[in-house]
């Protein structure tokens, strides 16, 4: 009868237990793989990170905020606009 009780009741439960365990650090290790990709596929051109001093403004291409100190600006019927990239700034028809 105990032997009846592992073998029905404890042993699919231990089953379940590993299958789950290695279904978890098989996620995790997609989810580092993914993060992995993620970090090596920043593109060189990514706008810096906001310089200290300089007002924020938002680029009308790409809706991105951009230092006014260290971004790229340009202006159009005496406004100035400012970009992230020069990308930006070429695609934007004032
Ligand atoms: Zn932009």
């Amino acid at each position: 009868m105990l032997r009846y009780l592992i073998l029905e009741v404890l042993l699919p439960l231990l089953v379940f237990a590993i299958l789950r365990s290695v279904f978890r650090s098989v996620i995790q290790a997609g989810r580092t793989v993914t993060n992995a990709a993620r970090t090596a596929q920043t593109p060189p051109s990514a706008p810096p990170p906001v310089a200290a001093g300089g007002e924020l403004r938002k680029d009308p291409v790409c809706g991105t905020y951009v230092s006014t100190s260290s971004s790229l600006s340009r202006t159009v019927k005496g406004q100035t606009f400012y970009f992230c990239s020069a990308e930006c700034r070429d695609r934007y028809r004032g």
